[in-house]
């Protein structure tokens, strides 16, 4: 066996697997991204390779938890209150998807600045979901 298929399978265990690196975060109320140590380009969702060099250096970093909306959708289910998704632009340059609220009755619209929080629940580790700021 050699050292680099040692390295690839240390980097597969259960306890630095990417997702769970990032549940350990959530669960402190942090929403953490990766930044490849390479190319500096800002990884999200969190991965084994950059997706723009390849490389496995990837340091994790906690993202302040502010962003822009870059795009929304009104999920409507049948029978269910509608909600938000959002695919939102963190200030530290890398976009996710999550449900955002307003907490009035105003829609959600783009460049909308909005804040991470985290949805606790027994079953699942928390969830990072987004507020639109006051004041807008
Ligand atoms: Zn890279």
């Amino acid at each position: 066996m050699t050292d680099n298929v040692h390295t690839d399978v240390e980097s597969l265990s259960p306890e630095t697997a990417p997702g769970t690196v990032f549940d350990r975060y959530a669960a402190e109320g942090v929403l953490a991204y990766q930044s490849c140590a390479s190319c500096r380009q800002a990884v999200f969702p969190p991965r084994v390779l950059c997706p723009s060099c390849g490389s496995d250096d990837l340091d994790w970093l906690p993202s302040g938890g502010r962003g822009t909306v870059y795009s929304a959708t009104v999920i409507a289910p049948r029978g269910k209150e509608p909600y938000t998704v959002a695919l939102i632009d963190l200030d530290e340059g890398f976009r996710m998807m999550s449900t955002v609220t307003t907490g009035d009755d105003r829609p959600v619209a783009i460049d909308d600045s909005v804040t991470v929080s985290f949805r606790s629940s027994e079953a699942e580790p928390p969830l990072p979901v987004f507020a639109v700021e006051a004041g807008r």
